[in-house]
């Protein structure tokens, strides 16, 4: 049996955020003994992604960042801009492999994590730790003993919630015949999509270069759409909206991030935690979660270096989480117009306020200053009706 101090199950954003910062700064075996455990190449394995989150000034991956702005900009329905300067921040480009890539650099100058391709069964606690049983390359089953253990595999179900809304999304990363891109400004919100039925619709802009960007359809909904029916989004977006004219396709990424009310558990055991998307990092109303992954696995490595027990706080304030409730029901419930409501956000917010919201930076009387930039009514209303919903499982997408 193997036997660690730490046990980290799944190497995505949360897991090499952690071991990442377990490693240590400096070169040389220092810190805790840690595994990390992930699933071999094949159907557990997410796809490639692209993250993006905000922050001031320099930050620990910006050596893999592939772009990053200071400009944001969201459309109104019909055609009008909102711009935001959001300095000191700035809205940051991180794909995967970049980051897997400089992870891996880091871990193997510093030899502290031992990583091995692993499909993780069971995780359970005993005296003094937790054991992880897993199967290996060779589909041989082993077991790892560790003082503590952080999960990150995603969840089975989803848990009961007064509000489920998935963000889903197709985009497509495109090279222009034509310098059709401002590379300075970053669309993080274009309403003139198609709105549809239940929840809304935009379309999101990421250039990185004059003929060069991430384009992509995102719907907050309770459905994702067909693969037939996102090429269709998207195309309708690039050649209707955009006129992006004669370009080329050079990848694609689709994505299902669930928005939901429900609290996510941290602590599934005495020594056992969950981490990242599982462990809660996604913010409701937003689907944002690289952030307050970062949050988490920064707090989980601080305490492990001061001898605490290392629960992994909530990523998300309880203020923060109750405010994303009454949005996310207003939105499902059609209460509230969610582009006239976003764009009015946007318009009388300054962005870098909001952004620092988001993040959890702001205090009481500026978070209630923003909902009252909401439309009060819409909002109180379905504020009052969620003591009274109850939590329902989620029959899935
Ligand atoms: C396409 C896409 C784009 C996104 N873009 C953004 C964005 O721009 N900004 C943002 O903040 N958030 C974004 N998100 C949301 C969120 O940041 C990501 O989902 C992020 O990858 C979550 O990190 P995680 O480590 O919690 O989970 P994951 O990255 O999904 O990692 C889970 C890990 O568990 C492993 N695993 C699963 N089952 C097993 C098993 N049985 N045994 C061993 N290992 C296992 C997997 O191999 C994987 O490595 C995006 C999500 C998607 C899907």
């Amino acid at each position: 049996m193997l036997e660690a101090d730490v046990a980290i199950v799944g190497a995505g954003a949360a897991g090499l955020s952690l071991a990442h910062r377990l490693a240590g700064a400096a070169p040389g075996p220092r810190g805790p003994s840690v595994v990390l455990l992930d699933a071999p190449p094949g159907p557990l394995r997410p796809p490639r992604r692209t993250w993006c989150f905000w922050e001031p000034g320099r930050g620990r991956f910006d050596a893999a960042v592939t772009a990053s702005w200071q400009h944001l900009r969201v459309r109104h329905p019909a055609g009008a801009a909102v711009d935001g300067d959001i300095a000191p921040l700035r809205y940051k480009m991180l794909r995967s492999d970049d980051f897997e890539h400089l992870v891996a650099r880091h871990l193997a100058a510093r030899r502290t994590v031992r990583r091995l391709a692993a499909t993780v069964d069971t995780v359970e606690d005993v005296p003094g730790g937790a054991l992880v049983r897993f199967r290996d390359g060779d589909g041989s089953p082993r077991t790892v003993r560790a003082r503590w253990v952080f999960d990150s595999r995603p969840p089975g179900s989803l848990p009961a919630a007064r509000t489920t809304l998935l963000q889903h999304f197709h985009g497509w990363f495109v090279r222009t015949d034509r310098p059709a891109f401002d590379p300075r400004t970053a669309e993080l919100m274009d309403f003139r999509t198609p709105q549809p039925g239940r929840g809304l619709s935009f379309g999101y802009v990421l250039p990185v270069g004059r003929h060069e960007a991430l384009v992509e359809y995102t719907e907050f909904s309770p459905r994702p759409l067909t693969p037939a029916g996102y090429e269709t989004a998207v195309r309708q977006y690039a050649e209707e909206v955009l006129r992006l004219g004669e370009l080329q396709v050079l990848s694609t990424e689709t994505g299902v991030i669930p928005m939901t009310d429900a609290p996510m558990p941290r602590r599934t055991g005495e020594s056992v935690f969950r981490i990242g998307a599982a462990g809660g990092a996604t913010r409701p109303s937003t689907g944002y979660t690289f952030a307050g992954l970062q949050r988490q696995t920064h707090a989980v490595a601080a305490a492990l270096r001061q001898g605490r027990r290392p629960v992994p706080p909530p990523a998300h304030s309880a203020r923060s989480r109750a405010m994303d409730a009454v949005l996310l029901r207003a939105l499902d419930s059609g209460r509230a117009d969610g582009p006239a409501l976003l764009c009015r956000l946007f318009a009388r917010v300054p962005m870098r306020r909001l952004l620092l919201f988001l993040d959890g930076r702001t205090r009481l009387h500026q978070d209630l200053a923003i909902g009252l930039r909401t439309p009060v009514g819409p909002m109180l209303r379905s504020a009052l009706e969620l003591p009274g919903l109850p939590r329902r499982p989620f029959d899935g997408p």
